[in-house]
């Protein structure tokens, strides 16, 4: 059996016995779905996209106001033209929440993601208590009484009046976002999500604007929560305060946190269980222990602790490799077409394509660039070498746009760099990899190569929810493998990136940005920690790189694999060039010889 085999039986026997459950029993799985739903949106924010929001439950909130006052206010539905009892007025309801949802969203998230540190979960609290006294104090929305009479919800021309109705609308939404949300990180937009949590920088790079996709998750996981209290307020029909409060918005957290806060199922199952341990534990605890009270809450602080002190990433990893021992796995497709990817021309051979002019940069009192002047033709390598903290690696920042000069110019292929993102670097043609590898560790060796070409593909959210990127996902895909190939990791594709040596490391962030199609590759010291037949492989590479066209800045101390290589090769000392010129001239060169007999730290 495979997995989506397993899934859909699991599926057809809930439908199966769907009427035939006790009552108590459906409407414990509607609250469960209505509450995964919430979950499922935090698992992409917390779990997937690193930001932590202790506010979904306002949002929950934000959506069962919406369609509660919007059904229940005489002067709203007259503003439609419709009539007070029309079925299409929750509709309207459901749209007025996702709106106002998706724009508080946008708001606190522009004021606070740009931030770093705590100031979105800071947003979140604040968000989600002012929220919860906005309700209870608004005279309009019935006070800390509520909206009473809120409609039955019409799909078509089914009314849902029961919980065994209504709950089938609740996991088919919730069962329909799991695809969804599925699809969409499986993709070339979900890689780029998944490094919002740990490889900002990296991402930028490669072309992502991160702050636009950490906005995006956001609205999304706010509108999923909207959803959620939209299908809530039809189903209690009516709506008060207390659901929406900070303590619900913790809870939401716990469900993800336990269930497994990266992981789209680990909603699902963190809801499941919270919810019936709270149900169960207010049960039985008043009776075991004779005496009523806020028991459960004690237990259920202790259970917690327990789960993540043996389950520090929540329950599903655990449950899904046990599952998955019995489990068929997925066959691997394998495509080897590359078609509809945007291609780049290379610049021709000769062309200058990046230059850099009296490029300084000063750290406080300490001048780490001093006027640096250097440029890169198509068709060449040259190597920048130089003794520890020359200033290599922070020239390379300013000349890829992830960091500014103090004064100076860049240019990429004659257009001006001033000011520029290094997003806007990675679109011009440039590529590069970091001294300190930056990779997405869990993720696998294809996965981390593949954002490589994250400009080459533009399918949106949308088109990657309902799997129409296909083609263009299995022509990067098969770019990516192609990529890899070539640099000689086969063999390590599937195997997670913080599971190969640091050398090879190395070897996936040359394979990374060779997806990408540069024009100009930066790479940073590239064969530190590499043995000698893999340094020789990848010299052999560079230079068919070089034939082909491209244009290589490389950084390494490695002088054999430096001097064999390059056509060119630069030398700093203390953020100056002391020379320039061939490898067989700068070899004998007076200066360069004594700022490496005196660099006593130099390999
Ligand atoms: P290299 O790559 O040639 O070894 P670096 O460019 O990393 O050298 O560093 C050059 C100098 O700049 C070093 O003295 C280093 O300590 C300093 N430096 C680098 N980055 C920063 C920073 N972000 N803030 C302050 N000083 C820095
Ligand atoms: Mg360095």
């Amino acid at each position: 059996m495979t997995q989506r085999q397993l899934m859909l039986s699991a599926l057809t026997l809930l439908l199966g016995v769907w009427g035939f459950l006790p009552e108590f029993t459906i409407t414990m799985l509607n609250y469960i779905g209505l509450y995964a739903l919430v979950a499922v949106g935090l698992v992409m924010l917390t779990g997937v996209g690193g930001m932590t929001s202790f506010g979904q439950a306002a949002f929950v909130g934000l959506g069962a106001y919406a369609t509660s006052w919007f059904c229940t206010a005489p002067a709203a539905a007259s503003l439609v033209g419709l009539a007070p009892d029309s079925v299409g007025l929750p509709w309207i309801g459901l749209v007025l929440g996702l709106v106002s949802s998706a724009t508080v969203a946008w708001l606190l998230g522009s004021v606070t993601l740009r931030l770093s540190g705590h100031y979105l979960p800071l947003g979140t609290i604040a968000w989600g208590l002012s929220l919860y006294f906005l309700f209870g104090n608004l005279e309009f929305l019935g006070g800390h009484t509520g909206l009473a009479g809120v409609p039955v919800l019409w799909v078509g021309t089914f009314a849902l009046h029961s919980v065994r109705q209504l709950g089938l609308l609740t996991w088919t939404v919730l069962l329909l976002t799991l695809w969804a949300l599925h699809n969409l990180l499986d993709s070339r937009e979900g890689r780029a999500i998944r490094s919002l949590k740990t490889g900002r920088v990296m991402a930028e790079s490669m072309g992502v604007n991160t702050a636009r996709y950490r906005i995006k998750v956001f609205v999304l996981a706010a509108l999923l929560a909207s959803l959620s209290g939209w299908m809530y307020a039809h189903l209690q029909r009516f709506v008060n305060p207390t659901p929406f409060n900070l303590n619900i918005g913790i809870e939401y957290l716990f469900m993800v946190v336990v269930g497994g806060a990266g992981h789209l199922w680990g909603a699902v199952l963190g809801a499941a269980l919270i919810t019936l341990m709270k149900q169960y534990l207010q049960d039985i605890l008043p009776s075991l222990l004779g005496s009523s009270g806020n028991f459960e809450v004690i237990v259920f602080g202790l259970l917690m602790l327990l789960v993540l002190q043996r389950f520090p990433e929540g329950l599903w990893p655990s449950l899904a490799r046990l599952v998955n021992r019995y489990l068929r796995p997925k066959q691997l497709t394998s495509t080897a077409v590359v078609r509809g990817l945007v291609e780049r021309k290379l610049p021709e051979t000769g062309t200058v394509v990046l230059v850099a002019r009296e490029v300084s940069k000063r750290f406080g009192g300490l001048l780490a660039n001093n006027k640096i002047d250097l440029h890169v033709r198509a068709g060449e390598i040259h190597a920048l070498i130089g003794p520890n903290g020359a200033g290599k690696s922070t020239f390379f920042n300013l000349i890829s746009g992830v960091d500014d000069p103090s004064t100076g110019l860049v240019s990429l292929l004659g257009r001006d760099m001033r000011g520029q993102s290094s997003r806007a670097f990675a679109a011009g043609g440039l590529s590069r990899t970091f001294q300190h590898v930056r990779l997405l560790g869990p993720r696998s060796v294809l996965d981390n190569v593949a954002l490589g070409a994250h400009l080459r593909g533009h399918s949106g959210w949308i088109a990657s929810m309902l799997c129409l990127d296909r083609v263009e996902e299995a022509a990067l895909m098969s770019e990516a493998r192609r990529q890899i190939e070539r640099c000689g990791l086969g063999p390590q594709m599937r195997e997670t990136a913080a599971s190969l040596a640091l050398g090879q490391q190395r070897i996936v962030e040359i394979a990374r940005a060779l997806t990408g199609q540069p024009s100009v590759l930066l790479l940073d010291e590239p064969v530190a920690g590499l043995p000698h037949m893999e340094k020789q492989a990848l010299a052999r590479l560079l230079t068919q790189l070089r034939d082909e066209g491209m244009a290589i800045l490389v950084v390494e101390h490695d002088m054999e694999f430096v001097m064999n290589i390059a056509d060119r090769i630069t030398v700093l000392e203390f953020g100056q060039v002391i020379a320039h010129g061939a490898p067989a001239e700068v070899q004998v060169n007076p200066k360069v010889l004594a700022a490496y007999l005196g660099g006593a730290d130099e390999s």
